[in-house]
């Protein structure tokens, strides 16, 4: 079956490189769904879960926005940032989402808004991905074998 050739980039490298069969994206305007053949698309993307899906198999990232083109079988991102499910770190995560929180509680008159609610999103959707990964793949959270 034709496959999609697919690739996640960011500053830091390439997040992500293989030949899949379906890709759902947090698009600007919504999840946008990828197979082989779909038109040419050019959208920009917003934080959130991107899947993929490769013979039968799941893999689940974040990504905090950036941009996904789609041309002739070939899908590339160009992410601010991305990370593999399994690469998010909780803890790491639940302290971004107390600071955000703190901050939007108090206000303090040199406060970006936008910046803290955006920290805010960030952090609720990492929690959100690696706790779906948890429930799908019990004992992948360092748990296995108790
Ligand atoms: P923090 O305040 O913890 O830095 P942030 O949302 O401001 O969170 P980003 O600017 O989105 O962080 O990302 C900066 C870098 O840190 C990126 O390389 C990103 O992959 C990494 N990163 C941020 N939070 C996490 C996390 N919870 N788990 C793994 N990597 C993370």
């Amino acid at each position: 079956m034709a496959k999609l050739k697919f690739e996640i980039v960011t500053a830091e490298g390439i997040v992500y490189s293989d030949d899949v069969d379906i890709i759902v994206a947090p698009g600007i305007e919504g999840q946008l769904g990828i197979l082989p053949g779909h038109a040419p698309l050019l959208t920009m993307l917003q934080p959130g879960e991107l899947l993929v899906r490769k013979d039968g198999e799941e893999t689940a990232m974040f990504v905090s926005g950036g941009f996904l083109e789609v041309m002739q079988n070939r899908v590339t991102v160009l992410a601010d940032v991305a990370e593999r499910a399994e690469e998010i770190d909780i803890s790491r995560a639940e302290a971004a989402k107390s600071r955000a929180e703190q901050r939007l509680e108090e206000r303090p008159a040199e406060m970006d808004l936008a910046a803290a609610e955006a920290a805010l999103m960030r952090s609720l959707m990492r929690l959100k991905i690696a706790e779906r990964r948890r429930k799908r793949k019990p004992g992948s959270g360092g748990t296995q074998g108790l």
